[in-house]
């Protein structure tokens, strides 16, 4: 079992009255490691040393820290197994997709940021008596709050851009999974990066999470998790004029019209519906299929489904593995349960899966994708977000319909169209309230596109320059250079 700690000042450290939190893989049912249960006392540390290395590292210059960006690339491309194992035993997903997905993406968000940084211009305005400048510094020390669906993968997609602008950091992961942002800290101090540049605190939201929001020396706030807690991070960050970046919570549409390629649009759907057991913000788990295929669509999605093989997530064949805890899977249960009373239809799962394979409690956090027909598009199974393997099937016969069925959600994050016309495909995508929407593919990412959600998916935008604005603040500087006016 692994003994986990906060990273403060270069070095690790107990939180400062020693209480621990366990952690837990949700396969096994085990705990694999403890965590500290950091408090205020802990973040007042990380702060001080964050403000103390900042002057240094804010002295670096853009291509200095774009080359650190590349090192730590470089030394997390070394530990992709070590990243993917860890990551699945903390999680309970695939190891092929831990692989695929969070190690690789990890690294390439470094990477990505070190290449986006050097190609940075300066923003110049001329006038005719007059040259402005747009000078960028840092915010300062920025606060990074992330949740357990993709620990490093959106841990290193803050860490990255904060750096890259010259802030120091104090992060603190899902208390849930812990253990790859633990992997970062260890990573740097082998690096070198200068002390106090990076901080890591581990603990309980509503502890030292909400002792990050609080620190009025945390300059801004980049938080991405539930709605909920996302409404508490507003609360208390905003009347502190911290600068504010929500990526929250979705209820994806995946709306499917009658000439779609019915193969592509299958397999579509279903690694929208299921990667990562539904654990993905970007999910979609309403589907929209026009009425005059969707006994077609329906019989092959289901046994597309049906063909998921689910099993221990560190065998390599393994294509869904748990939900994130037991007590998550309660959750997703009492939706299935919801969804049989407010009159939906089974189509397939609805149960723990029986895997042949189990923790040593004979149990583990396995549920079978799962597919329910005949609600209502305005059911609360099809309206509240479950973060889960479970998705809703609905039909419509036409576009203006669909529309405003997607658009009922009080969600905004993500979503997908399959047509074979791209042109109606790309009008439909445009009217959709949402801040990304795919046509005829899925989770296809540029990382220099905005990312983020309107409604109450979030506020703000990441990604490419939108991140880079995000962490830095602008000064115009406004030279007078013709002397006669
Ligand atoms: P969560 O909101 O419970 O927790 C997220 C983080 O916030 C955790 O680190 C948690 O400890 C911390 N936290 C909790 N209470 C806090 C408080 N009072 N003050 C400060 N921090 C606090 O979310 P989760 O269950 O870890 O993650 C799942 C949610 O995240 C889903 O709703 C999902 O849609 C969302 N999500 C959104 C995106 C996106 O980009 N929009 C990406 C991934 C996940």
């Amino acid at each position: 079992m692994q003994m986990i700690q906060n990273f403060i000042n270069g070095s690790f450290s107990n939180a400062f009255d020693g209480e621990t939190i366990e952690d837990i893989n949700p396969a096994t049912e085990q705990v694999i490691a403890t965590i500290p249960r950091s408090k205020t006392e802990d973040v007042e540390r990380a702060v001080s040393a964050a403000h103390s290395a900042q002057l240094t590292w804010s002295s670096l210059t853009m291509e200095q820290r774009a080359d650190w960006l590349d090192r730590i690339a470089d030394a997390l491309e070394q530990k992709t197994e070590m990243i993917a194992h860890t990551e699945s035993r903390d999680t309970g997903k695939p190891i092929s997709l831990a692989r695929r997905v969070d190690a690789a993406r990890s690294v390439s968000n470094f990477r990505f940021f070190a290449a986006f940084g050097r190609e940075q211009t300066p923003q110049t305005f001329q006038m005719d008596d007059a040259m402005n400048y747009v000078h960028r510094s840092p915010v300062g020390t920025v606060g990074l709050i992330t949740p357990w669906n993709l620990p490093l993968y959106l841990l290193s997609w803050k860490v990255a851009p904060a750096l890259l602008m010259g802030n120091t950091i104090v992060a603190k992961p899902s208390e849930v999974t812990p253990l790859t942002a633990h992997l970062l800290a260890q990573t740097l101090l082998e690096l070198e990066l200068p002390k106090g540049v990076f901080n890591l605190v581990h603990g309980l939201g509503p502890e030292v999470g909400q002792a990050i929001l609080e620190h009025t020396g945390i300059k801004a706030i980049s938080f991405t998790g539930g709605t909920d807690t996302g409404r508490i991070v507003a609360r208390t960050a905003a009347p502190l004029f911290k600068k504010l970046s929500l990526e929250l919570g979705g209820k994806n549409a995946t709306v499917v019209f009658q000439d779609a390629n019915m193969e592509t649009a299958i397999d579509g759907a279903v690694r929208a519906a299921f990667t990562n057991s539904g654990q993905v913000c970007l999910c979609g788990s309403r589907i929209f299929i026009e009425e005059s295929i969707a006994e077609q669509f329906t019989q092959k999605f289901v046994e597309k489904v049906n063909s998921i093989q689910i099993g221990d997530p560190m065998d390599e064949d393994t294509e869904m593995g748990t939900v994130i805890s037991s007590e998550h899977l309660e959750k997703v249960e009492s939706y299935i349960e919801l969804a049989q009373q407010e009159g939906g239809v089974i189509l397939t799962g609805g149960t723990r899966a029986m895997t042949g394979y189990a923790g040593p409690n004979g149990t583990g956090a396995f549920l079978r994708p799962t597919v329910v027909a005949n609600l209502p598009y305005n059911a609360r199974c099809a309206s509240e977000e479950i973060f889960g393997p479970m998705v809703t099937l609905h039909t419509f016969t036409s576009e203006s319909e669909v529309l405003e069925m997607v658009n009922s959600s009080e969600y905004g994050l993500a979503g997908s169209v399959w047509t074979a016309d791209t042109i109606r495909g790309r009008r439909f995508a445009s009217q959709i309230d949402s801040g990304i929407v795919w046509v005829n593919t899925w989770l296809h990412r540029d990382l220099r596109t905005p990312f983020g959600g309107v409604k109450n998916s979030g506020v703000g935008r990441e990604g490419g320059q939108w991140s880079l604005d995000f962490f830095s603040e602008l000064t115009n500087i406004c030279v007078k250079t013709n002397d006669g006016i």
